[in-house]
């Protein structure tokens, strides 16, 4: 490859491809290097997606038949103990209605691939199975382009986008991000389990087309902080568990798992029942939060999407950040471009750009979320625990007053913890997220 691009960007996800949509819209001259056999193919994710950031990009996503799963109209919150739990659920007419499309869960594999062709019409050209091993700098350090696995495989570009996701050697082999530390990363596993589609909608209680997110917190991460979730697709769902990778390397325990433990549980079993495993699959989640975040951009090159470790803990949102960061990015590299100026100061108004988005706003909002939760492991252990014996208690009718079984509950959550002890642990909760 002896061409010379005016953009080179590393990696076919939903940050990348965004940022090569708005490129290519430009009339510039970009190139998509992607590791896997096809855009998606080593992509895993939950699968939800936000229209809102899709329609910067393709407003009439829709029309192009974007592969839809379904779209999102409940939203469902489960604490769970060992065989018991909770759940609260957020159902929303306007998410059929002036809201449609909020949300809506997509298959990675598919979308990604769509995506990248959606990039590919625009006229951008995107390489798959080709791994970018190195960059190329000048004598002055400044990014020049990017060195492939492909023999003679060095591309030119006056600009590099690095948009490869949180698990990439790339970042140890440059050093344009530090190493992510343990406990800054989840090992999240994906299950999917194929059901009929009128099963999925029986036992979500939702109509054709329509489905149900539901986040989980509790026991089933064996005391590590993590959550699970469940996703409903056309005709499977998709079920993931993870937990913080230096907790999970401490205790020995695998996602495996734990993923297998989270199937028997019986909130979660009459739901898969008679399900067919159809993929499986583990994946980093970037968990380290604003504070673990590189420089954004530097001489020649930018960083966008998981890259950039821009991901949402408490909301699950990181495609989001990732295609707005990608579009924040390729609309600074137009600017630079034409004032002939691809240095760290001239594309120093991506900084600005994304300070001003919701992106860093909300990053720093939830800074310290995750320590939150890393710092609290009772939260997966005894609260769970507490808080289903209250509620096993209280909804047993077995001629005890109410009066003796708050005593009772009481008790036991004073043999536990004290009332203080929750206090300040819903206090620092408060303060990690307002
Ligand atoms: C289990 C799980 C569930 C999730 N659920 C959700 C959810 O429901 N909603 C949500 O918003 N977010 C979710 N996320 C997060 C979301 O998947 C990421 O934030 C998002 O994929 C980031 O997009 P990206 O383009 O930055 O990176 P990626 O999607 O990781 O894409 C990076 C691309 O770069 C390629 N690449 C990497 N290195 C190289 C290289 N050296 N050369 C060439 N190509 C390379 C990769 O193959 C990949 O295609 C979830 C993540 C996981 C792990």
């Amino acid at each position: 490859m002896k061409e010379t691009f005016d953009v080179a960007i590393i990696g076919a996800g939903p940050a990348g491809i965004s940022a090569a949509c708005t490129l290519a819209d430009a009339g510039i001259k970009t190139i998509v290097i992607e590791r896997g056999e096809y855009p998606g193919a080593k992509n895993v994710s939950g699968g939800v997606l936000y229209g809102h950031n899709l329609a910067e990009i393709l407003p009439d996503y829709t029309e192009r038949k974007c592969p839809i799963e379904r779209n999102i109209v409940e939203m469902r919150i489960w604490y769970l103990s060992k065989e018991a739990g909770y759940s609260i659920g957020y159902r929303d007419s306007i998410f059929t209605g002036d809201r449609k499309y909020n949300a809506f869960t997509v298959g990675r594999a598919k979308f990604d691939r769509w995506f990248a062709e959606q990039a590919h019409k625009k006229g951008a050209l995107v390489v798959p199975s080709t791994t970018v091993a190195d960059l190329l700098r000048d004598g002055n350090g400044t990014v020049t382009g990017v060195v492939t696995s492909r023999v003679d495989g060095e591309v030119r570009a006056r600009v590099t986008l690095l948009a490869n996701g949180i698990n990439s050697p790339l970042a140890a082999v440059t050093g344009y991000r530090a190493e992510p530390k343990p406990e800054q990363i989840a090992l999240a596993v994906k299950e999917t389990i194929e059901l009929p589609a009128e099963v999925i909608e029986q036992r979500f209680g939702v109509s054709a087309g329509n489905g149900v997110t539901t986040e989980i917190l509790g026991e089933m991460t064996g005391g590590m902080s993590g959550v699970a979730v469940i996703y409903t697709n056309r005709d499977t769902l998709s079920l993931s568990i993870g937990a913080n990778l230096a907790e999970l390397a401490k205790n020995k325990l695998k996602p495996y798992d734990m993923i297998e433990s989270f199937k028997q549980h019986p909130m979660v079993a009459p739901l898969i029942a008679d399900g067919q495993p159809r993929e499986y699959i583990a994946h980093w989640l970037a968990e380290g939060g604003y504070d673990a975040m590189p420089k954004l951009y530097g001489d020649g090159y930018l960083i966008a999407g998981d890259s950039a470790m821009l991901f949402n803990a408490l909301h699950r949102e990181g495609n989001n950040l990732a295609m707005a960061s990608g579009k924040m990015a390729a609309e600074t590299i137009i600017e630079a471009l034409n004032k002939n100026d691809c240095s760290r100061r001239g594309l120093s108004a991506y900084g600005e750009r994304m300070a001003e988005s919701f992106v860093i706003k909300d990053m720093k909002k939830y800074r310290r979320f995750g320590s939150f939760l890393y710092q609290h492991n009772e939260l997966y252990t005894q609260l769970p625990r507490l808080a289903s014996f209250a509620a096993r208690e209280m909804l047993t009718v077995n001629g005890v007053s109410k009066k003796q079984k708050q005593k009772l509950i009481m008790k036991e959550i004073r043999s536990k913890t004290s009332l203080f002890k929750l206090l300040r642990l819903l206090w620092r909760g408060w303060r990690s997220v307002k």
